[in-house]
C-alpha cells in the first residue's frame, strides 16, 4: 500500500507558538484586546471571543466558524512602499472586511498581514466558503496610497466547531492547516476544514511517528539505480533513491516522507543515515562509479548543510570526486545566497553538484546563469514525450545544445523504451537512467550488477538492459 498523502501542516517555523504569542500580545499590550495599527481586536480578543463562545455551545451544540487569513504578498509592498503604506492597507483591509462580515462577526489583526476572525452564525462549511469566496472578492479592488494604488489579495482558512476541535488551541491549528492547504493552491485561495483534510492528517501524523521511529531504528534504506553510458549500457554510476516500508503502513513513496520529514524537521536526521548507509555500500563498488546523491531543498536553505556534508565524508573516508549531489530549483528560488554558498562549499572539494528536474521549475535558464553546475538531468517529462511528435525531440535537441556550449554534463532520466534510448543516443545525449537500464535496488541486488554485468578488460561493466538488442546505432 503506498499513501499519496498532501502533506498537511505549516512548516515549523511558520507555525504560530500560541501561548508564547499571547503573551507577547500581552506585553506589548497589558491586558490589552486591541491591536493599535487597525482599532481592530488581537489575538487575545478572538481567543476570548471563541472561548466564551464554546461555553455558550456546550450545552447547545450549534457550529460555529472561526477563520483565519494572510494578506498575499504584503511584505514585499510594506519594503517597497514603506511601513506607514502597510499600515495605511492594513486600516485599508480592516475597514472593508469588517464592512463584509456578519454584524455578530468579530474580526480581529493576529499579527503582521494576518488576521482572524470569529463567526458565531456561520454554522455549515458551504457557508464558510461562500463568506471566503465573498471575502476574496472584497480585496479585488485597489487600495489607495495616496498617489498610488495597489494591488492586493489574501488566501483564507476556515474551519468550524465543534468538527474541528473543542479548544481555541484546536481550532486555530485547524485554520493554519486549512490556510497552508489553501497557499498550495496558490493565492487568493480558500480553504474550509473538511472530514477528507481531517483524514489526510491522521494519516499524516501516523505516518510522521513511524518515520520518526524508523529513522531512530536505521529502517530507511538506500536504494540505487544505475545510471549508465545510453548507447553502451555501461554503469557510470548510481542514484541513490530512498525506501521505507513500515511493518503496519506498507511502503511508503519518497515522494510522501521526504516532503513529511521537511516540514516535521527531521529531514537533517534521515538525510543523515542514507548518506552514510549509501556510502558504506558505494565503498564496495569499483572506484570509478560515482554516487548519486539527493539533497531536499530545505537543507538548501541551511547554512550548515556543507560543513554537515564534509563531516560525513571525513568520517566515511570516502573520495569526493565520487560523488554528485542533485538539487531541484525550489531551494535556489526562496534563498539563493545560502544555496550558492553551499553549492561553492561542496564543490570546493571535489563534490560534482547536479540539476534535478531540468525543465520542471520556474526559471532554469536564469539559475544556470546564476549557479555553478557541473551537469543536469533533463527531467522524465520530456524524455516520456520522445516520439511523441516532433516537439520533444526539438526540446531536447535544445537542452543538449545548450549543455554543449555551456560545458555541462547531461544525464536523461526515466528512460523506459529501446525505442527512447536510440532516440536519445541520435540527438547526442551520451547519459542517463530509467526502468530500461535499471529500477532502484536494493545494496545486495546493486552488487549483484557488478558480478553478473559484463565486465570489460578495462574494467568497466555493462548493465543487464531489460531487452537485450538495445541501442546503438
Ligand atoms: P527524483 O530525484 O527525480 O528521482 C527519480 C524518480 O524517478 C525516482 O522515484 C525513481 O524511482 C523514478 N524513476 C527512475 N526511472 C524511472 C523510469 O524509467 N520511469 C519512471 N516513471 N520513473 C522512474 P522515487 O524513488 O519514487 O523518488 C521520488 C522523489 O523522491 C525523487 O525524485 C526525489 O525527489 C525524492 N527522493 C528520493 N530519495 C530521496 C533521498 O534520499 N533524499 C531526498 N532529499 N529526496 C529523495
Ligand atoms: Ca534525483
Ligand atoms: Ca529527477
Amino acid at each position: 500500500m503506498t499513501y499519496a498523502g498532501s502533506g498537511l501542516g505549516l512548516l515549523p517555523d511558520e507555525r504560530i507558538d500560541l501561548s508564547e504569542r499571547l503573551i507577547r500580545n500581552e506585553e506589548d499590550n497589558g491586558k490589552s484586546l486591541t491591536d493599535p495599527v487597525t482599532g481592530l481586536g488581537n489575538l487575545r480578543r478572538m481567543k476570548v471571543k471563541t472561548d466564551k463562545l464554546i461555553e455558550q455551545r456546550a450545552d447547545d451544540p450549534a457550529p460555529f466558524t472561526i477563520g483565519i487569513f494572510n494578506i498575499d504578498r504584503f511584505r514585499p509592498v510594506n519594503d517597497l512602499f514603506g511601513r506607514k503604506a502597510g499600515d495605511e492597507i492594513l486600516a485599508q483591509v480592516a475597514l472593508r472586511i469588517s464592512a463584509s462580515l456578519p454584524d455578530d462577526a468579530t474580526l480581529v489583526r493576529i499579527s503582521g498581514d494576518m488576521f482572524g476572525m470569529v463567526l458565531p452564525t456561520c454554522f455549515f462549511e458551504k457557508d464558510a466558503e461562500r463568506l471566503g469566496r465573498l471575502l476574496k472578492e472584497v480585496f479585488t479592488a485597489p487600495f489607495d496610497l495616496g498617489e498610488r494604488t495597489v494591488r492586493m489579495s489574501a488566501t483564507f482558512g476556515f474551519c468550524q466547531y465543534p468538527f474541528a476541535g473543542n479548544s481555541f488551541d484546536e481550532l486555530f491549528d485547524k485554520c493554519e492547516s486549512a490556510l497552508y492547504l489553501a497557499r498550495k493552491s496558490g493565492p487568493s485561495s480558500v480553504q474550509v476544514y473538511t472530514h477528507q483534510m481531517a483524514d489526510d492528517m491522521r494519516k499524516r501524523t501516523r505516518i510522521e511517528q513511524a518515520l520518526r521511529k524508523a529513522i531512530a531504528a536505521e529502517e530507511v534504506e538506500p536504494h540505487f539505480q544505475p545510471i549508465v553510458e545510453i548507447d553502451t549500457g555501461i554503469i557510470t554510476g548510481f542514484e541513490c533513491l530512498a525506501r521505507w516500508t513500515d511493518a503496519e503502513l506498507g511502503e511508503i513513496s519518497p515522494g510522501v516522507f521526504i516532503p513529511l520529514a521537511e516540514q516535521a524537521g527531521f529531514i537533517d536526521s534521515l538525510t543523515k543515515l542514507l548518506f552514510v548507509k549509501a556510502i558504506e555500500c558505494a565503498k564496495e563498488w569499483p572506484e570509478h562509479i560515482f554516487l548519486s546523491f539527493n539533497l531536499s531543498s530545505v537543507q538548501l536553505m541551511d547554512p550548515t548543510t556543507g560543513l554537515a556534508v564534509m563531516a560525513m565524508l571525513s568520517k566515511t573516508e570516502f573520495d569526493p570526486r565520487r560523488i554528485e549531489i542533485e538539487i531541484t530549483e525550489t531551494a535556489m528560488m526562496s534563498d539563493p545566497e545560502t544555496a550558492e554558498r553551499i553549492i561553492d562549499e561542496m564543490r570546493a572539494i571535489g563534490i560534482r553538484v547536479l540539476l534535478d528536474d531540468f525543465g520542471t521549475g520556474q526559471s532554469s535558464l536564469g539559475r544556470l546563469r546564476d549557479f555553478t553546475f557541473d551537469k543536469l538531468k533533463i527531467d522524465r517529462s520530456f524524455i516520456a514525450a520522445l516520439g511523441e511528435g516532433a516537439q520533444p525531440e526539438h526540446i531536447v535537441r535544445a537542452i543538449l545544445n545548450m549543455c554543449e556550449a555551456l560545458d555541462l554534463g547531461v544525464i536523461a532520466e526515466g528512460i523506459e523504451t529501446a525505442e527512447q534510448a536510440k532516440m536519445l543516443v541520435q540527438l547526442g545525449c551520451t547519459t542517463g537512467q530509467g526502468y530500461y537500464f535499471g529500477r532502484p535496488a536494493d545494496k545486495d541486488k546493486t552488487l549483484a550488477y557488478f558480478n553478473d554485468s559484463e565486465v570489460a578488460a578495462d574494467g568497466t561493466l555493462t548493465c543487464r538492459v531489460t531487452s537485450p538488442g538495445c541501442c546503438a546505432g
